[in-house]
């Protein structure tokens, strides 16, 4: 049996170590954290479950990319999803307009809201929404098609930043800066991020959102299961802290508890970052060094969790966006003060197994920088003082009274709340700075933010949202290249597709 070890137990670690699993090779994850998962981790707090990084996700329509996926892995059966409603699937109010979009599932239904809604840009509407769905097509392996080894060529939109291609087709201020309203989602700026980030996520969502009913953790698990079955295992509270290389070829990994893992290759799924400070100096070039060490992070969140009184708050099958104004759906955040903040955010209300009318719990999400926490950066989780839990008191507060601009009795209905900043999301997945999805790509300097699977150390590979794309679908088809790094190119991804065509013959 080949064997790999891979150094981070989160979306990329576990699926690439489930597809490994599937060629034959023992796989060994190692998770820093007492709970596998990283963004799919869920965890409890008064008994109460809460998702840490996966709220809304998509892929799982008929067809999608990643049930065919999941459904390769043996892993769909395992999972409960909940599908968002078909006609309010995104929710987007606009506080200064008193205004409040109900977008729908399905390109045509879609186009056809935005239509109604914006008469006058009937054409643009059409035009841009071709183009999004043409961007994405650009991409194979999110239509799960095999490619060519050479180096694909891209449109100049595709590559070019998200408001070059909005300001070619839309002209209306107002559905301009409604079109942008999953920044939240891409932790994009407008001048600067490319489009074909905006593409894929707009595709993604349009096409249909699902939620997980109960945890997340459940999708980690049985990922876990699929390396176990096969022979592997997936070790949490295993902090992974040398990677120790010997002339370009990774020689064996130590971890915090002095235990060393050896493998014939290894795939890192940690913050690049991360890697660098682990892995022996002579591993990478200066030059190289320096370059992943001045990639910009994408913005990081403030989060409130809420767990809600008995039938106090009815439940919602759609992710809500809310903004002041239409001008705060782009995330630079220069221009914004603490005393001015939050300008927007997104919630949703995890369904439970046998979900009623009732909410029992939400998640609110506010990107906020990492700049207003930096007077604890020093600090780790349950020991950052007196002052950072009142600032985050405060914060909650705040939170909470924007809430009440749409649901003005929304306290009331509150049995607890609280709240993790940027710190602990840095702490809890290594993320640079707390960001929410790793490396800030820029459409003026995409090569600064480029990683490959495959490294200059032979034997060392890379996974993880900082490669490709973030998120539950990027996350896991990145993981597919890096698997395919490892058996053969296309390989997977005709296995997957082999598979898909034997479930219709039934
Ligand atoms: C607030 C927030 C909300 C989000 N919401 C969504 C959403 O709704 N939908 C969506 O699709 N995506 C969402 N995301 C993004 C998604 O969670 C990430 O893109 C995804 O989890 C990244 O997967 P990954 O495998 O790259 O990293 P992770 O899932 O972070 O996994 C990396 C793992 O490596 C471990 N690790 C780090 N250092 C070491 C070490 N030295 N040794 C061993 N292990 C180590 C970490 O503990 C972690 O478990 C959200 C993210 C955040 C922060």
């Amino acid at each position: 049996m080949k064997t790999c070890v891979i150094i981070g137990g989160g979306i990329g670690g576990l699926v690439s170590g489930a597809l490994l699993a599937k060629e034959g090779y023992k796989v060994t994850v190692l998770e820093k954290n007492a709970i596998i998962g990283g963004g799919l981790q869920t965890f409890k707090r008064y008994g109460v479950s809460f998702p840490t990084g996966m709220h809304v996700f998509g892929g799982f329509q008929e067809g999608g990319n990643l049930r065919k996926l999941f459904e390769y892995l043996g892993v769909i059966e395992k999972i409960s999803l909940q599908p968002m409603d078909k006609n309010i699937s995104d929710v987007v109010t606009v506080l200064s307009e008193g205004k409040t979009y109900q977008l729908p599932q399905g390109k045509e239904q879609y186009i056809a809201y935005l239509l109604a809604m914006f008469p006058a840009e009937k054409e643009q509407i059409r035009n841009y929404f071709d183009r999004i769905f043409e961007l994405s097509e650009e991409e194979d392996l999110f239509y799960l098609r095999e490619t060519s080894a050479d180096h694909l060529s891209h449109s100049e939109d595709f590559l070019g930043s998200v408001n070059r291609l909005r300001d070619r087709y839309i002209t209306d201020p107002k559905l301009k800066a409604l079109l942008g309203y999953l920044n939240d989602l891409m932790g994009g700026v407008g001048d600067t991020t490319p489009a074909y980030i905006h593409a894929l996520l707009s595709t993604l969502h349009i096409n249909g959102t699902f939620q997980f009913i109960g945890e997340s953790q459940q999708m980690a698990d049985a990922l876990a299961k699929v390396i176990e079955n096969a022979g592997g295992q997936v070790i949490a509270q295993e902090e992974v802290v040398r990677i120790e290389v010997e002339n370009h070829q990774v020689t064996g990994v130590l971890t915090s508890k002095g235990h060393r893992y050896q493998a014939d290759n290894y795939i890192s799924d940690v913050h690049p970052n991360v890697l660098l400070r682990i892995i022996d100096p002579q591993a990478f070039t200066t030059a190289f060094k320096t370059r992943v060490q001045s990639v910009p992070e994408t913005v990081s969140s403030f989060k409130v969790f809420v767990k809600f009184k008995e039938k106090a708050f009815r439940y919602l099958n759609h992710s809500h966006f809310c903004l002041s104004d239409f001008e705060d759906n782009d995330l630079d955040f220069s221009g914004i003060q603490p005393s001015d903040w939050p300008r927007s955010l997104m919630f949703v209300t995890p369904p439970v197994a046998y979900q009623g009318e009732f909410a029992q719990t939400m998640v609110i999400i506010s990107p906020i920088a990492f700049d207003w926490v930096k007077p604890w950066e020093n600090t780790h989780t349950g020991h950052r003082g007196v002052a950072y839990e009142q600032w985050k008191q405060t914060m909650t507060d705040k939170v909470l009274a924007f809430m009440e601009r749409l649901y003005p009795d929304f306290r009331d209905g509150i049995e607890f709340a609280f709240a993790a900043s940027p710190l602990t999301i840095r702490d809890f997945y290594g993320n640079k700075e707390g960001s929410n999805y790793g490396f800030r790509k820029d459409s003026n300097n995409l090569m600064l933010s480029q990683m490959s699977v495959s490294t200059k150390v032979r034997n060392l590979f890379l996974t993880g949202q900082n490669v490709n794309i973030h998120g539950l679908c990027g996350v896991s088809l990145t993981a597919i290249e890096t698997a395919e790094a490892l058996v053969g190119h296309n390989t997977i991804v005709r296995k997957i597709n082999e598979n898909q065509w034997l479930k219709k013959q039934g």
